[in-house]
């Protein structure tokens, strides 16, 4: 399967592992990873979508609509799924305390010098239970055919493992987390030490029952919106 879906099935076989309440994909573009989520039905109560990209969401949403199948089989617990325009470089008040927050092929589209503020707010402010991010491995570059300079346009930069270690490091030490690496994508010959194609960070807060659960109180006393824009919103 092509690098996109696997990265969706990892994020999906986490969540069937770990069952968080509320999951928040930030950089959702056209909610690929959000619709699989919704028919997961793996016990979340919320499920929220973030771009700054309003014509992506509002081109998407519906394929988020509910369909008669989810009111022939409704779940334990009402679902929640949102959809919201806005930026990662921001802090939203209503997105603290999640279980799970993914950042997938992201990071590169912001400029380096943006980077800090993204890990204050994703780490420091939204200080989510667990984070992913993925992002592309430039050492693999020359593996790719064709390829000359980056591999998308709109790509600021592409980071080497070290690069990538060196930055989740310095958010772990900062914001109380640790981190697992892992990756997918691998390279033709094994004997090739570029690492995946795709390089992917799961970090863990410590001491998430004390932080997680006082943000999520907030969260769950139903906060509005304040800075990011609600798209929106449906309750199965
Ligand atoms: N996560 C999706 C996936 O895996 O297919 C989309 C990845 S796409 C390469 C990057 C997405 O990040 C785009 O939809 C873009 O609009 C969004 N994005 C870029 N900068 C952002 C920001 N500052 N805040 C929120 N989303 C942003």
């Amino acid at each position: 399967p092509s690098l996109y879906k696997q990265r969706d099935q990892l994020v999906i076989d986490m969540v069937e592992k770990t069952k968080p309440k509320s999951v928040m994909d930030l950089g959702c573009g056209d909610c690929r990873l959000l619709k699989r989520l919704k028919f997961l039905r793996h016990g979340a109560e919320l499920l929220v979508g973030v771009d700054i990209d309003c014509n992506v969401i509002r081109e998407k949403m519906r394929a988020l609509a509910p369909l008669v199948s989810d009111y022939l089989q409704p779940g334990n617990r009402p679902l929640t799924v949102e959809l919201y325009h806005g930026s990662v470089m921001e802090r939203e008040p209503c997105t603290r305390g999640f279980d799970l927050v993914t950042c997938i092929e992201l990071i590169e589209h912001l400029q380096l010098a943006e980077v800090d503020t993204f890990s204050e707010v994703v780490f420091g402010y939204m200080a989510p239970v667990t984070v992913v991010v993925s992002t592309p491995n430039a050492e693999f570059n020359p593996l790719l055919p064709g390829l000359t300079g980056f591999r998308h346009v709109d790509h600021k930069f592409e980071w080497t493992r070290a690069e990538f270690r060196a930055w989740a490091y310095g958010v772990c030490w900062e914001y109380g987390y640790s981190v697992e690496f892992t990756g997918l994508g691998e390279p033709p010959d094994q004997e090739m030490d570029v690492g995946f194609c795709c390089q992917i960070g799961v970090f863990h807060k410590h001491s998430p029952t004390v932080l997680g659960r006082e943000a999520l109180t907030r969260r769950n006393t139903d906060v509005e919106p304040s800075v990011y824009r609600l798209m929106y919103r449906v309750v199965y």
